[in-house]
């Protein structure tokens, strides 16, 4: 567990800690880790820098930012300004960002430390982490085991205390189902929360940029600092921020519990654990309502056909011209387009691109893509009706604890249905988290996913830290 508190954020305002310190602390702590290999890129000299900067500002007696001593990690989809951003491809070869996402931007206005770049599946498409060209995450619960994905090396730098807090992106489930692996707090907000200016586009209409951090609180203020309208971003949402404070009271609260999310192939271990947890909120005070979310059972298809129409033309970008590596000595223009893609894409990118190419296509755009389209609004609307019966939906985060590495890569379906829980949120750009529940016998984590109307966190942070209370008795 990382050893941040929020009192730090104190203890570095007023002098008694130096950032420097804290961030050396953190670089060897990195590199005595390295086999979990959670980082792309550290920014060794870059972070110290930063740190050192920091401390100027304090001792000169100048304000520093709401963050100041807190270390991050950003996911490698996300990019720097200087600094590589590979999206764990090898197609962007030595691509180096001239400019800031806007997250970036607001952890540095607020003194963040940046301390590296995680590793991630290839354009943050899989749940494994094993799509990576810079090879596996391990989790650090068990090595033998996948830490999850998509945003594993975030979730690993966060559960295995080498950072305070990671940002990760989520597309349909790559922030929480890595939080539930490593047993990490891990949220996607409402779409729209924060601006996406800067993160390498996957399927855009789904994905949010989030956060992982050991502690609800943690994750509420670095959210808090990331969140807001950014004129950059027009699907960003001008909506007003959230407090970050919650005190876990969840009396009167109105929890949904959805019949669809503990059916068949839910391992029973984590059913139990889950239930406990209501069980636990009722007893203070929340009210249990059973709802229905019928279109669940088609969440997976139509992610799967909407998310790689989206990907297979975000992807069209990255032909050899635009950005880092091209083929060499192509015979003419189509064949450096293909090579360059050929051999700079991964396989699982590549299948997604066919796919969405396919479901896009004059022949077949009836009766995929419109028809998910049309199915996604029923979805959307199956939890515009639930939301007038309740507060929050409480389910598993996903369906089982950490599997083996090589237990599913060969089988694409059975890799897809690690997301059955988690594609709805961002399919209904509704917020969602991950907060961690409990383990199994093998001491593997698992979590339990709360999700609350589009801008309604708040409620999130709040049910986190109720049960974040409630383990640390
Ligand atoms: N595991 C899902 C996929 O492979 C989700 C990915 C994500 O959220 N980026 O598409």
């Amino acid at each position: 567990m990382s050893d941040f508190s929020l009192s730090m954020l104190a203890d570095v305002a007023e002098g008694r800690l130096s950032v420097e310190k804290r961030v050396r602390a953190f670089l060897q702590k990195c590199r005595d880790n390295k086999e979990l290999n959670a980082f792309i890129t550290l920014f060794e000299e870059r972070a110290l820098e930063q740190a050192r900067a920091i401390d100027r500002k304090r001792q000169a007696g100048q304000q520093t930012g709401r963050l100041a001593g807190m270390v991050v990690a950003v996911k490698d989809n996300i990019v720097i300004k200087g600094a590589p951003t590979t999206c764990a491809s090898k197609i962007l070869g030595r691509y180096d960002s001239p400019y800031n996402a806007t997250v970036v931007e607001r952890l540095l206005a607020e003194d963040a430390v940046i301390l590296g770049k995680t590793n991630m599946d290839e354009f943050a498409m899989g749940s494994s982490n094993e799509n990576s060209a810079f090879g596996v995450v391990k989790n650090p619960h068990d090595p033998e085991r996948v830490p999850g994905g998509s945003s594993g090396g975030s979730a690993v730098a966060v559960a295995a205390g080498l950072v305070d807090a990671a940002l990760g992106s989520d597309t349909g489930g790559s922030i929480r189902q890595p939080a539930s692996f490593t047993g990490t707090y891990g949220i996607k907000p409402g779409y729209g929360r924060v601006s996406r200016y800067g993160l390498v586009a996957f399927g855009s209409s789904l994905d949010q940029i989030g956060v992982f951090a050991n502690d609800p609180a943690v994750s509420a203020l670095v959210l808090e600092v990331i969140s807001g309208h950014d004129n950059k971003d027009s699907t960003s949402a001008a909506v007003p921020s959230f407090s970050a404070k919650s005190n876990g009271d969840v009396s009167g609260l109105k929890i949904g519990v959805p019949a669809e999310y503990f059916q068949e192939g839910l391992d029973p271990v984590i059913e139990k654990g889950v239930r406990d947890l209501i069980d636990d909120m009722a007893g203070a005070g929340a009210e249990i309502v059973d709802i229905s979310l019928p279109m669940t059972d088609y969440a997976v298809s139509i992610y799967y056909i909407i998310a790689t129409a989206e990907a297979s033309s975000n992807l069209s970008r990255f032909d050899g011209v635009r950005y880092g590596r091209r083929a060499e000595e192509p015979a003419d223009l189509t064949d450096m387009y293909a090579r360059t893609r050929n051999e700079g894409f991964g396989d699982e990118v590549k299948r997604r691109i066919m796919l969405g190419t396919y479901v896009l296509s004059a022949g077949y755009y009836d009766a995929y893509y419109n028809k998910a389209m049309r199915v996604r609004r029923l979805l959307k609307e199956n939890f515009d009706e639930a939301f007038k019966k309740c507060d929050v939906i409480l389910s598993p985060t996903t369906p089982s604890t950490a599997f083996r590495f090589g237990e599913k890569i060969d089988d694409p379906l059975s890799m897809y249905l690690q997301d059955i829980y988690t594609v709805s949120a961002n399919l209904a750009g509704i917020s969602a988290i991950s907060i961690p529940a409990g383990k199994d016998a093998d001491g593997l984590p698992f979590g339990i996913q709360a999700q609350a109307p589009p801008f309604n966190e708040h409620v999130l942070f709040n049910c986190a830290q109720f049960i974040h209370n409630l383990k640390s008795i």
